[in-house]
Protein backbone atom coordinates (compact mmCIF):
# COMPACT_ATOMS: atom_id res chain seq x y z
CA UNK A 1 0.00 0.00 0.00
CA UNK A 2 1.45 3.58 -0.91
CA UNK A 3 1.77 6.11 1.85
CA UNK A 4 -0.57 8.38 2.55
CA UNK A 5 0.01 11.83 0.94
CA UNK A 6 1.35 14.58 3.77
CA UNK A 7 -0.69 17.51 3.74
CA UNK A 8 1.07 20.98 3.97
CA UNK A 9 0.16 24.17 5.42
CA UNK A 10 1.23 27.44 3.25
CA UNK A 11 0.35 31.11 2.79
CA UNK A 12 0.11 32.50 -0.68
CA UNK A 13 -1.04 36.07 -0.76
CA UNK A 14 -2.08 36.13 2.87
CA UNK A 15 -4.12 33.21 2.04
CA UNK A 16 -3.89 30.23 4.47
CA UNK A 17 -3.99 26.91 1.65
CA UNK A 18 -3.59 23.22 2.12
CA UNK A 19 -1.51 21.87 -0.54
CA UNK A 20 -0.16 17.64 -0.91
CA UNK A 21 3.30 16.98 -0.25
CA UNK A 22 5.11 17.25 -3.51
CA UNK A 23 3.26 19.74 -5.39
CA UNK A 24 4.26 22.93 -7.03
CA UNK A 25 3.47 26.14 -6.00
CA UNK A 26 1.60 26.95 -9.19
CA UNK A 27 -0.63 24.23 -8.78
CA UNK A 28 -1.21 24.54 -5.22
CA UNK A 29 -2.03 28.26 -5.90
CA UNK A 30 -3.94 27.69 -8.98
CA UNK A 31 -6.34 24.98 -7.29
CA UNK A 32 -7.06 28.13 -4.66
CA UNK A 33 -8.22 30.17 -7.15
CA UNK A 34 -4.80 32.32 -6.94
CA UNK A 35 -3.60 33.14 -10.37
CA UNK A 36 -0.39 32.85 -11.59
CA UNK A 37 0.89 33.36 -15.17
CA UNK A 38 1.60 30.67 -17.28
CA UNK A 39 1.70 28.80 -20.88
CA UNK A 40 3.97 26.01 -20.65
CA UNK A 41 2.52 24.14 -17.33
CA UNK A 42 0.45 20.90 -17.79
CA UNK A 43 -0.12 19.75 -13.91
CA UNK A 44 0.17 15.78 -15.55
CA UNK A 45 3.76 16.04 -16.63
CA UNK A 46 6.17 14.68 -14.02
CA UNK A 47 9.17 17.23 -15.11
CA UNK A 48 7.67 20.60 -15.92
CA UNK A 49 9.13 22.12 -18.76
CA UNK A 50 10.08 25.44 -16.77
CA UNK A 51 10.46 27.23 -20.57
CA UNK A 52 7.88 30.37 -20.53
CA UNK A 53 9.08 31.82 -17.49
CA UNK A 54 6.40 33.44 -16.79
CA UNK A 55 5.29 31.61 -13.27
CA UNK A 56 7.96 33.92 -11.11
CA UNK A 57 6.97 34.54 -7.54
CA UNK A 58 8.57 35.17 -3.84
CA UNK A 59 9.16 32.92 -1.38
CA UNK A 60 9.83 34.63 2.32
CA UNK A 61 13.47 33.23 3.41
CA UNK A 62 14.85 33.59 -0.39
CA UNK A 63 17.03 36.07 -1.90
CA UNK A 64 15.95 35.83 -5.56
CA UNK A 65 12.10 34.99 -7.04
CA UNK A 66 11.92 31.48 -8.00
CA UNK A 67 9.75 29.70 -10.57
CA UNK A 68 6.50 28.53 -8.76
CA UNK A 69 6.25 25.43 -11.85
CA UNK A 70 9.10 23.95 -10.35
CA UNK A 71 9.32 25.12 -6.51
CA UNK A 72 7.82 22.27 -4.22
CA UNK A 73 5.93 23.60 -1.33
CA UNK A 74 7.18 23.33 2.27
CA UNK A 75 5.15 23.73 5.55
CA UNK A 76 4.62 27.14 6.89
CA UNK A 77 6.10 28.68 3.46
CA UNK A 78 5.11 31.87 3.15
CA UNK A 79 4.58 32.82 -0.81
CA UNK A 80 4.13 36.61 -2.16
CA UNK A 81 2.95 36.25 -6.37
CA UNK A 82 2.36 39.65 -6.37
CA UNK A 83 6.43 40.34 -5.33
CA UNK A 84 7.94 43.89 -7.09
CA UNK A 85 11.00 41.53 -8.66
CA UNK A 86 9.13 38.36 -9.10
CA UNK A 87 6.61 40.83 -10.89
CA UNK A 88 9.82 42.91 -12.96
CA UNK A 89 10.94 38.73 -14.11
CA UNK A 90 7.96 37.97 -15.34
CA UNK A 91 7.17 41.35 -17.30
CA UNK A 92 10.16 40.65 -18.97
CA UNK A 93 9.60 37.37 -19.98
CA UNK A 94 6.15 38.42 -21.42
CA UNK A 95 7.35 41.10 -23.22
CA UNK A 96 9.98 38.90 -25.00
CA UNK A 97 6.95 36.47 -25.87
CA UNK A 98 5.18 39.60 -27.04
CA UNK A 99 7.63 41.00 -28.96
CA UNK A 100 7.56 38.04 -31.66
CA UNK A 101 3.97 37.75 -31.53
CA UNK A 102 1.46 38.97 -33.92
CA UNK A 103 -1.22 40.81 -32.00
CA UNK A 104 -3.84 41.46 -33.68
CA UNK A 105 -6.69 40.63 -31.15
CA UNK A 106 -9.78 41.71 -33.30
CA UNK A 107 -9.33 39.21 -35.91
CA UNK A 108 -8.38 36.26 -33.91
CA UNK A 109 -10.19 33.35 -33.25
CA UNK A 110 -8.81 33.11 -29.85
CA UNK A 111 -9.76 36.81 -29.14
CA UNK A 112 -11.36 37.01 -25.12
CA UNK A 113 -10.06 33.62 -24.18
CA UNK A 114 -6.69 34.26 -25.22
CA UNK A 115 -4.16 33.09 -22.23
CA UNK A 116 -1.86 36.03 -23.35
CA UNK A 117 -4.62 38.87 -23.12
CA UNK A 118 -4.82 37.20 -19.97
CA UNK A 119 -1.41 37.09 -18.68
CA UNK A 120 -0.75 41.04 -20.05
CA UNK A 121 -3.94 42.29 -18.22
CA UNK A 122 -2.63 40.71 -15.12
CA UNK A 123 1.01 41.49 -15.24
CA UNK A 124 -0.28 45.12 -16.51
CA UNK A 125 1.58 45.66 -19.71
CA UNK A 126 0.18 46.44 -23.27
CA UNK A 127 0.09 43.34 -25.83
CA UNK A 128 1.92 45.66 -28.12
CA UNK A 129 4.52 46.71 -26.00
CA UNK A 130 7.19 48.22 -27.36
CA UNK A 131 10.26 47.39 -24.92
CA UNK A 132 11.94 44.97 -27.58
CA UNK A 133 12.18 45.01 -31.30
CA UNK A 134 9.67 43.48 -33.06
CA UNK A 135 10.79 40.59 -34.89
CA UNK A 136 7.69 38.98 -36.36
CA UNK A 137 7.82 35.41 -38.62
CA UNK A 138 5.74 35.79 -41.47
CA UNK A 139 5.48 32.09 -41.69
CA UNK A 140 2.41 30.45 -44.06
CA UNK A 141 -0.71 29.64 -42.03
CA UNK A 142 -1.85 26.07 -42.17
CA UNK A 143 -5.54 25.44 -43.18
CA UNK A 144 -5.15 21.62 -43.99
CA UNK A 145 -7.21 20.03 -40.99
CA UNK A 146 -10.87 19.67 -41.97
CA UNK A 147 -11.20 20.90 -38.32
CA UNK A 148 -8.89 23.44 -37.24
CA UNK A 149 -6.19 26.16 -38.40
CA UNK A 150 -2.48 26.17 -37.17
CA UNK A 151 -0.76 29.78 -37.40
CA UNK A 152 2.96 29.25 -36.43
CA UNK A 153 3.26 33.16 -36.17
CA UNK A 154 1.03 32.96 -33.05
CA UNK A 155 2.63 30.13 -31.30
CA UNK A 156 4.33 30.92 -28.31
CA UNK A 157 6.41 27.61 -28.07
CA UNK A 158 4.63 26.45 -24.88
CA UNK A 159 4.78 22.69 -26.02
CA UNK A 160 1.46 21.83 -24.88
CA UNK A 161 0.29 20.89 -27.88
CA UNK A 162 3.40 18.46 -28.49
CA UNK A 163 3.21 17.10 -25.12
CA UNK A 164 -0.28 16.25 -25.21
CA UNK A 165 -0.23 15.13 -28.81
CA UNK A 166 3.25 12.43 -27.61
CA UNK A 167 2.55 11.47 -24.29
CA UNK A 168 -1.05 11.96 -23.37
CA UNK A 169 -2.21 10.40 -26.62
CA UNK A 170 1.21 8.52 -27.79
CA UNK A 171 0.25 9.76 -31.56
CA UNK A 172 3.46 11.92 -32.11
CA UNK A 173 2.15 14.29 -35.07
CA UNK A 174 3.66 17.77 -33.99
CA UNK A 175 7.05 18.34 -32.56
CA UNK A 176 9.51 21.13 -32.01
CA UNK A 177 11.87 21.64 -35.08
CA UNK A 178 14.23 24.10 -36.03
CA UNK A 179 16.57 26.32 -33.32
CA UNK A 180 16.52 29.79 -31.99
CA UNK A 181 14.22 32.37 -33.57
CA UNK A 182 13.23 29.84 -35.83
CA UNK A 183 12.41 26.97 -33.53
CA UNK A 184 9.02 26.10 -34.51
CA UNK A 185 5.97 23.20 -34.06
CA UNK A 186 5.50 21.31 -37.14
CA UNK A 187 4.89 17.82 -38.48
CA UNK A 188 7.03 15.54 -39.93
CA UNK A 189 8.87 16.85 -43.02
CA UNK A 190 6.74 20.00 -42.82
CA UNK A 191 4.14 18.34 -43.92
CA UNK A 192 0.54 20.14 -44.05
CA UNK A 193 -0.79 18.81 -40.78
CA UNK A 194 -4.09 17.24 -42.82
CA UNK A 195 -1.18 15.35 -44.80
CA UNK A 196 0.51 14.29 -41.83
CA UNK A 197 -0.16 11.14 -39.72
CA UNK A 198 -2.59 13.00 -37.41
CA UNK A 199 -5.54 11.64 -36.31
CA UNK A 200 -7.86 14.71 -36.28
CA UNK A 201 -8.59 14.10 -32.59
CA UNK A 202 -8.03 18.39 -32.14
CA UNK A 203 -6.61 17.20 -28.56
CA UNK A 204 -4.18 19.93 -29.16
CA UNK A 205 -6.23 22.47 -29.79
CA UNK A 206 -8.19 21.92 -26.54
CA UNK A 207 -4.81 22.93 -24.81
CA UNK A 208 -3.12 26.03 -27.01
CA UNK A 209 -3.34 28.75 -24.90
CA UNK A 210 -3.30 31.43 -27.56
CA UNK A 211 -4.59 31.65 -31.38
CA UNK A 212 -1.75 29.27 -32.56
CA UNK A 213 -4.27 26.37 -32.72
CA UNK A 214 -7.83 27.45 -32.93
CA UNK A 215 -11.13 25.36 -34.63
CA UNK A 216 -12.40 26.69 -37.64
CA UNK A 217 -15.62 28.66 -37.14
CA UNK A 218 -18.23 26.32 -36.83
CA UNK A 219 -16.43 23.80 -35.37
CA UNK A 220 -16.52 22.75 -31.23
CA UNK A 221 -15.13 25.65 -29.63
CA UNK A 222 -13.40 24.64 -26.15
CA UNK A 223 -12.38 26.62 -23.13
CA UNK A 224 -9.19 27.28 -22.79
CA UNK A 225 -6.44 25.22 -20.31
CA UNK A 226 -5.72 22.23 -19.57
S1 LIG B 1 -3.26 34.86 -29.85
FE1 LIG B 1 -4.13 36.15 -28.22
S2 LIG B 1 -2.80 37.97 -28.12
FE2 LIG B 1 -2.42 36.92 -30.05
S3 LIG B 1 -3.74 37.94 -31.55
FE3 LIG B 1 -4.85 36.13 -30.74
S4 LIG B 1 -6.09 36.92 -29.05
FE4 LIG B 1 -4.52 38.46 -29.48
S1 LIG C 1 0.77 25.64 -31.10
FE1 LIG C 1 -0.18 26.37 -29.18
S2 LIG C 1 0.04 24.66 -27.74
FE2 LIG C 1 1.46 24.29 -29.42
S3 LIG C 1 3.42 25.15 -28.74
FE3 LIG C 1 2.37 26.71 -29.95
S4 LIG C 1 1.23 27.96 -28.48
FE4 LIG C 1 1.81 26.04 -27.43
Amino acid sequence: MGRAVKAISLTIDGKQIKAKEGETIIWAALENGIYIPNLCAIQEKMQPSASCRLCFVEVEGETEPVIACTEPVNEGMIVNTRGKNALRLARTAAELILASHPVDCGHCLKNRSCELQKIAKHLGIKLKTKRFRKLERNLPIDESSPLFIYDPNKCVLCGRCVWVCRERLGIGAIGFTRRGFKRMVSTFQDKPIGESICSQCAECVKVCPVGALVFKEGKVLVPINP
